[in-house]
């Protein structure tokens, strides 16, 4: 059966305004942070919709579109300032639950996941151990029915607001060191799990410590088999670094840039010359148009199960750097005003305070989920070979 696209897109458009609470539009319009309730509640009512995940397929309970489709909803979504689907679970941990959970598995993880009742967070880096991930050290013993954890995470984004983590450990020290690792799924409620917030540049609470004191989990809630988690994970952070939403966030942090200049330079009312940033804006939606091609090929690489080569790194490599160039134009727009109001109403709600926050967020957009030096390396490696 063809699929009408105009039509497609028109039912999106229609579903988006009406069924987008204007205050969750308003918050993302502003770009400011969408807090967990109203992302929750924004994935209630898709899932009610029966688009709760776009990119999964039907069987796994997603809406088995096709490739045009996903964009179109993305693009739509991201033009009506809906926010983007939160991608912990969604775009995360929930494809490697429908790739290695077993039956059981899914019925008991995956609806919790598209209803948003389950919040994860994701438990790889530690103290030590981020770009060399495989030299990880929390443990997991084997105890009759349940595993036993020690040890500890950093940079968990969002641990104080998940009541799950997807956590890597180690269950094997005899082996290379790749080959010991396991991935496990944790309520964040079980005794001995303690997380200590860390305060960064932004001036927002989205990063943690988690501490793992004898926690004991079901032996169950083990993804895939004991000691081959790396490949879990490495199937989870191919997947990390090419999220649907990576391209339409950067969509719509264009969108918001766009408007934040606009503003100004109406503010200004001639007194200041535009040209340049507006130059600098034009050049940021080619990249944005660049970025959205080599998503749309490299998704269909993904669902033809073909290799994926350099793609998500040149393409996480292209949104980080991107989203820098916007916040850096917004904050440039806004001008010394930013500076000034952030640091007199940190935590206020100010306008122009966002967009200094926004920047120093996205400072952290080529070091999260792998650094931009070891995306140039992969590069590096694969397109010149190993030296
Ligand atoms: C905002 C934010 C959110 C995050 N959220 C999470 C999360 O939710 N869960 C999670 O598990 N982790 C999270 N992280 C951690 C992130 O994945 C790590 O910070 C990242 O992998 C880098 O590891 P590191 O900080 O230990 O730095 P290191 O690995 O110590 O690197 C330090 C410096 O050395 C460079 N370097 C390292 N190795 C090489 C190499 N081989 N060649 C060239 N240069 C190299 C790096 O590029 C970097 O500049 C988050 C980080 C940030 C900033």
């Amino acid at each position: 059966m063809s699929i009408d696209y105009a039509a497609f897109r028109r039912e999106l458009e229609e579903f988006a305004r009406k069924s987008c609470p204007p205050e969750i539009r308003a918050v993302v319009a502003a770009g400011q942070k969408v807090t967990k309730r109203e992302y929750q509640a924004w994935q209630k009512i898709l899932n009610a919709r029966g688009w709760g995940a776009p990119g999964w397929p039907r069987e796994a309970g997603g809406t088995g579109w096709d490739i045009k489709q996903r964009l179109v909803f993305e693009e739509v979504m991201a033009q009506n300032d809906c926010p983007p689907l939160y991608h912990h679970g969604l775009g995360h941990i929930g494809p490697v639950i429908i790739r290695f959970g077993t039956p059981e598995q899914k019925a008991r993880f995956l609806p919790r996941i598209l209803d948003g009742s389950d919040w994860y967070c994701q438990g790889y880096s530690e103290p030590g151990s981020g770009s060399d991930l495989a030299s990880l050290q929390t443990s997991a013993r084997r105890d009759g029915d349940e595993y036993v954890i020690n040890g500890q995470k950093i940079w968990t984004s969002h641990a104080h607001e998940a009541n799950m983590i997807y956590m890597l450990v180690r269950t094997s020290k005899e082996a290379k060191k790749q080959d010991g690792i396991s991935l496990l799924l944790v309520p964040m409620d079980a005794r001995g799990v303690t997380v200590r917030p860390i305060r960064s540049i932004d001036g927002w609470h989205h990063l943690n410590e988690v501490f793992f004191d004898e926690v004991r989990v079901r032996a169950d809630n083990l993804l895939g088999e004991e000691g081959k988690g790396w490949t879990c994970a490495k199937y989870l952070l191919e997947r990390e670094r090419l999220p649907p939403a990576n391209v339409a966030r950067l969509e719509l942090l264009r969108r918001q840039v766009t408007r934040v200049v606009d503003d100004a330079a109406q503010a200004a009312a001639g007194r200041r010359d535009f040209s340049t940033l507006r130059h600098k804006l034009l050049q940021c939606e080619a990249d944005v148009k660049g970025a959205r091609v080599l998503m749309a090929h490299a998704t269909d690489d993904l669902i033809q199960q073909r290799p994926l080569g350099v793609q998500p790194s040149v393409i996480k490599m292209i949104c980080g750097e991107c989203a820098q160039r916007l916040t850096t134009i917004a904050l440039d727009a806004v001008g010394p005003q930013a500076a000034h109001r952030f640091l007199a109403d940190a935590g206020e709600d100010v306008p122009s305070a966002t967009w200094i926050q926004n920047y120093m967020f996205t400072r952290s957009r080529t070091i999260a989920g792998g650094t931009a030096e070891v995306q140039r390396n992969v590069i590096a490696n694969e397109l010149l070979g190993a030296a």
